[in-house]
């Protein structure tokens, strides 16, 4: 025979061999699937689901469940991995029967979605508990959005697949956080705007999906590449480069709200109860009553109390002289108080609607030298610290690796 045909002929064994295992016929003619299926409704029958319910004791939960109190007693004895004060309501936990409508001999509690408590009935009357650690799959996923409005709709392409269901929020708010110093995200990002990251993803249990560390970003603000690689320096808190060395961490938080909290950019350009255009150059954020509201940097809070068209107002002076005002406050909170110090991200307020407001929001400004400036003319050029020189050139290696992942399509990295 040629080549040409035993390589045919091999082909169609290797089909058949394929063809043969995924049929998994067995002597009865039914595929491992179909057996496998089977098994499954006879477990779902021998299952019993239920959830802790608000206020409701383990013991509750366990004598609903069919236990006894004696039953219930020991199961809980079995079980000092579990800390009762801190299982939360909406727990999932399984009753597994011997057969459907017996006793359950074995209870299953998910603690997390990758933490479940095992407790088997090992004879009549003894139970036994053992831990169950899922385990989660770690890879590498590039992604690539363009901005229509938003970080939200860049990156909804890409996480319909790679960050499904709720973990496309977690990309957004993981991405938004790397770069809370430098760009506002909530109001910042204008259409044309793009963004490129790597990603490690890890997976769970259940299809659960979650972001495990940012490596890189490169974000396109009107044209202005900004980009963040993960790098881990001896005795810094910051784990985020610039392409220079230079930590992404400065002096200020670019807004005092979390972008995950924002609601909307509030833009108001006239003043809603005053009807004419006010010349302040402040800005505004959306975002529900009560929601924590940050120093922008390290101060000490130089007036916190009613002023007015303000309402509740707290002022931070920070180091460089800048004066941070917050304003509308529904309430202060206790490091918000005249006279004390915070450091950079300590909540000193709520968002409210008190003084000139009709709807709830925070306004915001920023004193340069008394004046009202912009904050984002303000906080532009704040820079962060460079890397010390003895780290910069294992930074440098990490950054070339990191840039060639940047450069590559989006999708799972794939070794080569
Ligand atoms: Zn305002």
């Amino acid at each position: 025979m040629s080549r040409g045909i035993v390589r045919v002929v091999m082909l169609v064994i290797a089909a058949l061999a394929v063809w043969v295992a995924a049929r998994q016929v067995t002597s009865f003619g039914r595929s491992s699937a179909d057996i496998a299926a089977d098994s499954l409704r006879a477990l779902d029958a021998r299952t019993r689901r239920d959830t802790l319910h608000d206020g409701e004791t383990l013991d509750i939960l366990l004598r609903r469940g069919g236990l006894d109190g004696a039953a219930a007693r020991q199961v809980l004895a079995a079980t000092p991995m579990i800390d009762p004060r801190r299982v939360r309501p909406g727990m999932a936990v399984e009753f597994i029967s011997d057969s459907a409508g017996s006793p359950a001999t074995e209870i299953v509690f998910k603690l997390a979605i990758d933490r479940h408590v095992r407790v088997t009935r090992s004879d009549s009357v003894a139970w036994s508990a053992r831990e169950v650690e899922l385990p989660w799959t770690v890879d590498t996923i590039i992604v690539r959005g363009a901005v229509a409005n938003n970080l939200y709709d860049a990156l909804h392409g890409a996480a319909d697949e790679l960050f499904p269901g709720a973990s496309h929020n977690g990309l957004v708010f993981a991405i938004a956080d790397v770069y809370k110093f430098r760009v506002d995200m909530s109001r910042e990002l204008r259409k044309g705007d793009s963004v490129h990251a790597v990603i490690e993803r890890a997976r769970g249990p259940e299809s659960s999906t979650r972001v495990s560390q940012v490596l890189a970003t490169r974000l396109f603000v009107g044209n202005r590449p900004i980009e963040a690689f993960y790098f881990e320096a001896p005795s810094s808190s910051n784990v985020f480069y610039d392409g220079s060395g230079k930590s992404l961490a400065t002096a200020f938080l670019r807004s005092p709200v979390e972008f995950a909290r924002v609601t909307s950019s509030f833009g108001m350009r006239f003043h809603p109860i005053l009807r004419i255009r006010r010349a302040h150059e402040g800005v505004d954020y959306g975002a529900a009553q009560g929601t924590p509201v940050m120093s922008i940097g390290d101060g000490t809070v130089v007036r916190a109390g009613d002023a007015g068209g303000y309402g509740n107002v707290v002022e931070v002076r920070h180091p460089n002289g800048y004066v941070s005002r917050y304003a509308h406050l529904s309430r202060f909170s206790a490091k918000g108080q005249r006279g004390n110090r915070v450091n950079q991200g300590d909540v000193i307020g709520y968002v409210g609607r008190t003084g000139l407001s009709t709807a709830a929001h925070l306004h915001f400004e920023i004193l340069v030298g008394g004046n009202q400036t912009s904050p984002t003319v303000a906080l532009r050029n704040v820079d962060g610290t460079p890397l010390p020189s003895a780290a910069k050139p294992a930074f440098d290696r990490v950054r070339s690796t990191l840039l060639a992942f940047l450069g590559r399509p989006p999708g799972v990295v794939r070794a080569d």
